[in-house]
């Protein structure tokens, strides 16, 4: 790799072939794939992912909210896109993008029936979602008869796929409880099932739900955070590679004296003659404040330099004291060379809420 001359987000798509193959190798041969591409997929870069996922072979997507759903078809995306949680006002948008709406109550069913006939459409494919314990979004099995009904009842939509989400996949501990959710969404979507004469997917597996609990895998299984390169534990994480990869460059070098601090409200308070480096890179740029105070470190010539005092919006401070740097060396974050969940971990949260936090303003640089 070139040497980065600032900040930078290395998104490297071979690794992303890499995990879409090893994700693909836990199922079933048939069952469909899905590519979670919400939140500028994690954080990445929506169109560059989902351009190489659809050439490789998945065969549906998968975006929060209408807005990222329109990106990637004006990005040339063609499979079949869930939009997981639209919004009543977006219907429009939707609909003229060729997006699949998630249904996940009777209030945005009926809604969007409203405007399908308004719109003299026939058979437009929606999919439900279905409460099976997450207590998030989705239908209560007990509303189902009146569900069925209502599909039954208009010509403009059809039901095409249903699903539910896991809560705790990735939590060995809560297995009893996630074998409640599979068998709750097996009576309920067979009584669906039941109603139709045309075939409904099934699909119910995050990426810890395919490695987990291969066998709920039903007709499609829903990933994000694996093809990203993260497995939500050690073991699974072995068998996967980081996509993005946040590195940037020292802008600055200092040597303090034992008792100077460095930083807003003198955050850090120097313990002996300390030697820090300064990095263009703050909490506007998604790495936040709660990364600060020591609580982790970035990689710097292959050594690992805490993060000092409070991180600012812009810059933060490391001490490289016994790191032999110069200004100008490259620093990482996370990536390839260091996992993004142990750095989130040590920092009390977890890789979904490091990577998807990467701001705009970092320039992607996209590894083909
Ligand atoms: C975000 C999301 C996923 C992806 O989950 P991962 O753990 O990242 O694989 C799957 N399904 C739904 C409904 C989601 O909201």
């Amino acid at each position: 790799m070139p040497k980065a001359q600032e900040t930078i987000l290395e998104i490297d798509l071979n690794s992303l072939e890499h995990n879409y193959q090893y994700l693909r190798s836990k199922i079933t041969p048939g069952i469909k794939m899905l590519g979670v591409v919400k939140a500028f997929a994690y954080g990445s870069d929506s169109v560059a992912i989902a351009k190489r996922l659809e050439k490789i072979g998945v065969d549906h997507f998968a975006v929060a909210y209408t807005k990222e759903g329109e990106t990637i078809r004006v990005g040339g995306i063609t499979k079949p896109v869930l939009v997981l949680h639209p919004q009543t006002h977006s219907f429009k948008t939707l609909i003229d993008h060729c997006l699949t709406p998630s249904l996940y109550s009777l209030h945005i069913l009926k809604e969007f029936i409203v405007t399908a006939e308004k719109l003299n459409l026939e058979d437009y494919a929606v999919h439900i979602n279905i409460n099976t314990g997450l207590n998030r979004l989705g239908f209560d099995p007990a509303d189902i008869d009146e569900v069925i009904s209502v599909f039954q009842n208009t010509s403009a939509i059809k039901l095409v796929g249903m699903y539910s989400h896991l809560a705790a996949s990735e939590d060995m501990a809560l297995r009893d409880f996630t074998k409640s959710q599979i068998v709750n969404f097996i009576a309920t979507s067979e009584k669906i099932i039941a109603a139709f004469d045309h075939k409904i997917i099934r699909h119910l597996c995050n990426t810890s739900g395919i490695l987990n609990y291969p066998e709920a895998s039903f007709d499609m299984v829903r990933s994000g955070i694996g093809l990203y390169g993260y497995g939500n534990s050690t073991k699974h994480d072995s068998n996967l590679k980081p996509v993005a990869t946040l590195k940037t460059i020292i802008s600055q070098i200092h040597r303090i004296k034992e008792g100077e601090s460095v930083g807003y409200n003198r955050g850090y308070i120097a313990k002996r003659d300390t030697t820090t480096a300064t990095l263009p890179l703050g909490h506007a740029d998604g790495i936040s404040r709660i990364y600060g105070k020591e609580k982790t470190s970035v990689l710097i010539n292959g050594k690992e330099a805490p993060i000092i005092g409070n991180v600012c919006m812009d810059m933060l401070m490391v001490d490289v004291t016994d790191i032999n740097c110069k200004e100008g060396d490259e620093a990482i974050f996370f990536g390839k060379e260091r996992s993004a969940e142990k750095f989130a971990n040590k920092a009390g949260t977890i890789s979904y809420e490091l990577v998807t936090a990467i701001s705009q303003r970092v320039k992607r640089h996209i590894i083909e």
